[in-house]
Formats: structure tokens, sequence, C-alpha cells
């Protein structure tokens, strides 16, 4: 952290990302109560956050910084020019951080946004400095550097991205008669919360949420996260397994980019879409089961549970027992009274008899079953 803190200030990093929010927290208000806002700009709005959300998770995330598909020009072209709107940095630099926070995840001196420093510093105080020379280096990369439409961001990063921040709002707000509306909400408040949405990955994906598949680092599975951020809230799985084109990977995980990619693929645009395998996924999910369950046996409240609840099951299979017993037994003799030919007051009565003890054992029966049912979730902690 010391080092870290030690580091020059990233002026033009401070700039953006403390003027953009101050201005959206000003402008955007003002103009609202001044002139409001039209269902145009909302439209706008909508698209832009869209557009640039998903360029970052399936674009820059998913195709170059993991390679878990390839594309055609045409996606990639759009995943380029709205990518740069994000203003999260090039392509390149991007996709070098984030193969470094991969490969020395948690690392306090090599992952450039180390959740084990903090939940700011993962979330956003790490762009405020310069980090590091040997974090910051772009490397790792030649893959990227080799591809042409990727290279041509990286080249013209800051006039494109000029261009898709603020010319390109102008330029549609003017087609319709509201420069100001459409440049406030698709440029500038699509900005804001596409960064902060976008930090989220890194800080709160690290932080809060349920280590699934693994617990060798911080990474959260948190579809809460999902849902704004295009998917990839399933932070602990995308950690276990980045090369799975897919962060959610159960078919009904709020994963937009997951299933953007394979849209794309249907219409040849995405191509060689790689998942890992079921069995390695289980797999792993059953070894984090069994740590959890090993875990809660662990933990003296939970030893407690299982002892009390063993002792509760054979009780009641043993009530339940002598009711069966009982019950047989009151049958016999009211069979019997009716073969000898007793009384028929007498009759009734073991009848009667029978007939309560039968209800008492269809009673034990219920609560049996309830526990015994029950005894799937302890057996499941207890042996899991
Ligand atoms: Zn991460
Ligand atoms: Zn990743």
């Amino acid at each position: 952290m010391q080092k870290i803190l030690k580091q020059p200030i990233d002026l033009k990093s401070v700039l953006v990302l403390t003027l953009t929010p101050i201005a959206a927290v000003i402008f955007i208000p003002y103009y609202a109560i001044s002139y409001g806002f039209s269902a145009a700009d909302w439209f706008w709005f909508s698209f832009f956050m869209i557009a640039t959300g998903v360029s970052i998770t399936a674009g820059y995330h998913r195709l170059w910084a993991h390679r878990a598909y390839k594309a055609k020009a045409p996606l990639k072209i759009f995943f380029m020019l709205f990518g740069a709107a994000a203003l999260q940095n090039s392509i390149i630099k991007w996709s070098s951080d984030h193969r470094k926070h991969h490969r020395f995840v948690d690392d306090k001196e090599m992952d450039p946004y180390a959740a084990t420093k903090g939940f700011w510093y993962s979330h956003f105080t790490w762009m405020l400095r310069h980090l590091p020379k040997k974090v910051a280096q772009v490397e790792n990369v030649s893959d990227l550097e080799n591809d042409k439409i990727v290279a041509f961001q990286h080249k013209y990063y800051v006039l494109l991205a000029i261009f898709m921040c603020v010319i390109l709002p102008i330029l549609i707000g003017a087609s319709y008669g509201s420069i100001g509306g459409c440049l406030l909400l698709a440029g500038l408040l699509r900005l804001v919360l596409n960064h902060h949405f976008t930090f989220f990955i890194n800080s709160l994906a690290h932080i809060w949420g349920k280590q699934k598949f693994s617990d060798e680092n911080t990474a959260r599975d948190n579809p809460i996260l999902s849902l704004v951020t295009y998917g990839e809230g399933y932070h602990n799985y995308h950690h276990k397994y980045a090369g799975d084109y897919r962060n959610g990977v159960k078919w009904y995980d709020f994963d937009p980019s997951k299933w953007l990619i394979y849209g794309a693929s249907k219409i040849g645009w995405a191509y060689d879409l790689k998942t890992i395998p079921k069995p390695a996924i289980e797999a792993a999910r059953a070894s984090m089961q069994l740590k959890e369950a090993q875990s809660r046996i662990k933990d003296k409240r939970y030893i407690k549970l299982v002892v009390d609840f063993e002792k509760r099951l054979e009780d009641q299979y043993k009530v339940l027992f002598d009711s069966i017993k009982e019950w047989a037994k009151a049958k016999q003799a009211w069979l019997q009274a009716k073969k000898d030919k007793l009384s028929a007051t007498q009759i009734l009565q073991l009848k009667e008899h029978y007939k309560s003890l039968k209800q008492k054992f269809k009673t034990e029966r219920k609560l049996w079953r309830t526990l015994s049912n029950s005894s799937v979730k302890v057996a499941k902690l207890k042996v899991a």
C-alpha cells in the first residue's frame, strides 16, 4: 500500500473520474428542471448504456482479454467503438491490466486492482495514481497488438473516445433537436454509471457473494451484481474458468453478455465459443460444497445441531415403531373378540381402541416423515 501511495498522481484519471460525476450531479438535475428530458433522450441513454456496457463485458473482457471466443469484423468494430466510449483505456491497455489481475489476483504488489487492498482501492483509487512500472507496463498482449481493429483503436484512442463520448451524442441530439439532453444522458450520465458499474466487478464482486467454485481467491458469485454488469456478477466462476465465454454458467443465470455472444454465434458473427466441460464444473462445485459442509460441521453450533438431530430422529423412530406395535396389537384383539363372539359392547370398545391407536400411528408417521425428510439437509451438512 505504502509503495502505491508514493506513486505520482495520474492527473488525467483524477480529472475524468472526479469531474464527470460532479458535472453529472450538477448539470443533469439542472437540465431536467429547466428543460426536461425527452423520451428520445432516454432512448439514446439506454442505447449507449447497453452498447457501452456490453462492449466492455462481451468485447474488452471476454473477447479480447480472455479470448473466450472469436468474432467477425462487424462485431469487433462495434465493441471497439463503444468500448472507447466507456473511457476505460484502450483494449490493449485494459487487457494487459486485466490479464495481470487474473495472473496475480489478490497480490498486493502485482494485481493492479487487488481487492485485498480494500473496497475503495479496487473500486476506484487504484486509478488515481500511476501504478508502479512493473504493474503498469503493457505486456502479454502481443496477440492483440497483431489484431488490426484493436491496434487501430490503440493508435487513435483519444480521438475515438472524444468522438464516441461527445461528438456522436451531439450529432444524434442535433438530429432530433435535443443536443443538451442527448449529450447529458447518452454522454455524461451513461459514462458515470458505466464507470461505476464496471468498477463494481473489481470491488464488490471480490467482496460480496458466494465462493461456489473456488476459494483460491477473493472472487465471489453475485447474481444481484450481474443485473448491472451484464452478467459479470458470476465472478467466482469467472476466476476459476476465465476461458469460458459464459460467466453465469447455468442457463438461467442472468448473463446478457453470454446470450449476446451466443446469439451472435447463430448469425456467424461469433465463433469458437469456449466452454468448460460440465464434469469439471460439477467437480469444482462439489469440492466447494464439501469444504462448506466441513466448515459448518467444525462450527460448534452445527455439531450440536447434528447430534441433537440424530437423537430426535432415533427417538421418533422408536415412538413410531411402538405405535405400530400397539396399533397391531389392538387390531388383533378386536379381530379376536369378533371371532370369540364377545358382547357387542366389548367388540365396539376394542374397535374404538384400535381406531384411536391407528390415528395415533398416523400422527407419529407424519412427524417421522417430516423429520426424516429434513435429515436430507442434515445429512448433506454432515456428509456432503
Ligand atoms: Zn476479478
Ligand atoms: Zn476476467
